[in-house]
């Protein structure tokens, strides 16, 4: 009796990141991000953080070897559409990531987390200055206002420094940056993302722009935007319309964003 495959095979991406235990952000939200897309998520734990809506109790970083072997058990079995990266908690494991991520076959998306809404660090101070080996294996880097400064120290505080900030990634190895949010918009009412992308005749930027949606409930919004990229990368998608798409799925997220939890909730993973 031969043994029957699934009929269906649908693009298989990877999450190297962290656990949220409160089910919002990380991986958590990466793999729901994933699913939502049709895509089947795979993940490497790098830490785990004791949490809930109401913020981090504990964080937890995983041995290097057991995070290592994850990977290795993923990498030789799936056909990787796509990489991304979120908390890596620690300069060991950044520089883990960046070395098993050189020449990855994928595009690999890198969410540089370095702190959560609540405020809560996620990544060792001394860790900031290791992410420069990560970029420059990523096909696109999405910091928001805060990470984008650490990383290249122009904070974005307008169209000229966001487009800055891009280039200045772009300069560090990335094939492409999306700067994350800010007041930038013409009034408070818009949140504007900016793209730098490294093309063959030069950088080209980009602006995408959506309302700014008036909630507390924006925890897992970075991971979703990140994992929702990946997602359509995974699917063949161009870069533009990865960013297009992923920015307009996770601005559903937010705006129907779920009441759960005594804290401010969680973005809404809506298919
Ligand atoms: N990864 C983990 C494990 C987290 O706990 C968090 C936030 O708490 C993040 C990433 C970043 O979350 P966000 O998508 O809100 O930027």
């Amino acid at each position: 009796m031969t043994r029957r495959r699934a009929p269906v095979s649908p693009p298989v991406a990877l999450t190297i990141a962290g656990s949220d235990s409160g089910g919002g952000a990380g991986i958590q939200a990466d793999l729901k991000t994933m699913e939502a897309h049709g895509v089947f998520g795979t993940s490497v734990v790098t830490a785990v953080t004791a949490q809930n809506t109401l913020g981090v109790e504990g964080s937890y970083a995983l041995p290097i070897e057991e995070i290592d072997a994850q990977y290795s058990a993923v990498q030789t079995d799936f056909d990787l559409g796509a990489v991304k990266t979120g908390m890596l908690a620690t300069a060991p494991v950044i520089d883990l990531v960046a070395d098993r991520l050189t020449d990855a076959g994928a595009p690999v998306v890198v969410d540089p987390v370095m702190v959560a809404a609540s405020g809560d660090r996620l990544l060792d101070p001394d860790a900031e200055a290791a992410y420069e080996d990560l970029i420059a294996e990523a096909t696109l880097v999405t910091p928001n206002v805060d990470e984008a400064t650490v990383l290249t120290g122009i904070e974005p505080t307008d169209r000229d420094t966001a487009r800055e900030a891009g280039e200045a990634l772009v300069g560090m190895g990335a094939d492409a940056a999306l700067v994350k949010g800010g007041h930038v918009g013409r009034d408070g009412n818009t949140v504007t993302d900016t793209l730098v992308v490294d093309e063959e005749d030069g950088l080209a930027t980009r602006t995408f722009e959506h309302p700014r949606i008036d909630t507390d409930a924006t925890h897992g919004s970075g991971c979703t935007l990140s994992s929702a990229i990946a997602a359509h990368l995974a699917h063949g998608e161009t870069l533009p319309f990865a960013v297009e798409a992923g920015t307009a799925f996770m601005e559903r997220a937010v705006r129907y964003s779920l009441d759960v939890g005594n804290g401010p909730g969680a973005v809404h993973h809506l298919a």
